[in-house]
């Protein structure tokens, strides 16, 4: 019997054994020369680094950084994986692997806001053209163009986590001749496997659960083994590296991935439940909730959820949203999710969205639900709640809270 991922996550990548035993975890190896026994050796490795990997210069990389490849190939059911500075990086560094100029990329309208001024900015001025589809897929196959050659995907998506039928999107991509690429990042490579799906590509940034403890940047992009050589050729042509003390820091935030994520879910769904049953909530966005647009695929294709919700306030004054995040305590203001701490952030839905009419709707508030206490952050929300008012104050009677087992 295979084991389960959750076990790989516990024993891959340890180190090889030193006289006297074998620590748990790899050591963190600087380098940037790495020296050879002769010319002959040397001229020998250069040979064979552009297809094998191979520790001949700190810029392909490390024993660390080797280590937590590993770990994500496992994780991503892929062939092999190139770690990047940032998601944001291994997102901008995809588009640039697999399009030329004349080619477009069809983009989902709910996909990572700086992915979507990537692609409308830099790739527009490198002759890349680059239109947006609706978040659930439905119209890709119109949206098609004869230059369409990659197809990505973010599911479920940004601010709203909107699901789509990626099995389906890629078979559409596929007959047209075009690849498809994943943000997985939501998914972490628990939750979600764009490979097993039928995406060629996943990306994720290591940046949110992989590492977990807001205190590191990086990406991560793993490819089916067709796909793999593009990638490979660009990280190399522009040197890209990560540091090892960044890689370690990465693998020891994976050990606990699944313990971590499971806990954001508990009280995720707790949170999620309970904003439902409040008078000044119009919408929950989470597809993990029945009801959802998106359950249905979210029953089918993914293995849980994890810390992110979003909700759109009834409220129509203006500073409402403001006035509600100003006031919690237990919820920082800041970019980014995934760290054991609980975030609050306004959720701009009409600059992040073109093809979708978000006019007319709600302010959206988006929160990462982190390991605190879920009665405490309860607490803080209905505090928040009774600031813009409207509301009847919970404090901690937890009465209206579901059972989400
Ligand atoms: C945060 C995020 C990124 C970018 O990751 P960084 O490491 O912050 O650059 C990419 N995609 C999604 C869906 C994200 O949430």
């Amino acid at each position: 019997m295979k084991p389960s991922i959750l076990t790989h996550l516990a024993h891959a990548g340890r180190a090889s054994a030193v006289d006297g035993g074998q620590p748990v975890n790899p050591p963190v190896v600087r380098a940037s020369t790495v020296l050879f026994d002769s010319v002959a050796q040397m001229r020998e490795m250069r040979s064979r680094r552009g297809s094998e990997r191979l520790f001949t210069y700190g810029a392909r990389g490390n024993p660390t950084a080797f280590a937590l490849e590993d770990m994500v190939t496992e994780l991503e059911a892929g062939y092999r994986t190139r770690l990047f500075p940032s998601g944001l990086a291994a997102a901008a560094m995809t588009l640039l692997a697999y399009l030329r100029p004349g080619q477009h990329v069809l983009l989902p309208d709910c996909v990572y806001e700086p992915v979507r001024k990537l692609a409308e900015g830099f790739l527009a001025q490198h002759g890349i053209a680059a239109s947006f589809y609706a978040a659930d897929g439905h119209d890709l196959q119109a949206r098609l163009r004869r230059e369409t050659r990659l197809v990505y995907v973010e599911a479920p998506g940004s601010l709203a986590y909107e699901m789509c039928d990626l099995p389906a999107i890629a078979d559409i991509a596929h007959r047209h001749g075009a690849l498809v690429a994943a943000d997985n990042t939501w998914g972490s490579g628990l939750l979600y496997q764009p490979l097993a799906l039928g995406a060629d590509i996943s990306l994720m940034a290591a940046t949110k659960y992989l590492s977990g403890h807001s205190d590191v940047m990086m990406g991560t992009v793993c490819t089916l083994e067709a796909a793999w050589p593009a990638l490979a050729a660009v990280a190399d042509a522009f040197g890209i590296s990560v540091s090892p003390d960044d890689a370690y820091l990465v693998q020891r935030g994976m050990r606990s991935l699944g313990a971590r994520l499971s806990q954001h879910e508990r009280s995720a769904l707790a949170v999620a439940h309970w904003l439902r049953t409040r008078p000044e909530v119009a919408e929950v966005f989470c597809p993990a909730l029945p009801g959802d647009p998106g359950h249905a695929l979210w029953q089918r294709d993914c293995h849980g959820t994890n810390g992110l919700l979003s909700f759109a306030l009834r409220a129509v004054a203006p500073d409402a949203a403001e006035r509600f995040i100003d006031s919690l305590a237990l919820f920082g203001i800041g970019a980014s999710w995934g760290g054991f701490e609980s975030l609050a952030v306004i959720a701009d839905m009409r600059g992040a969205r073109s093809v979708t009419d978000w006019s007319g709707r709600g302010q959206v508030i988006r929160l990462h639900i982190g390991l605190e206490d879920v009665d405490d952050l309860l607490a803080d929300l209905a505090r928040g709640f009774e600031v813009i008012g409207g509301g009847r104050v919970a404090g901690r009677a937890l009465e209206a809270r579901l059972d989400t087992a």
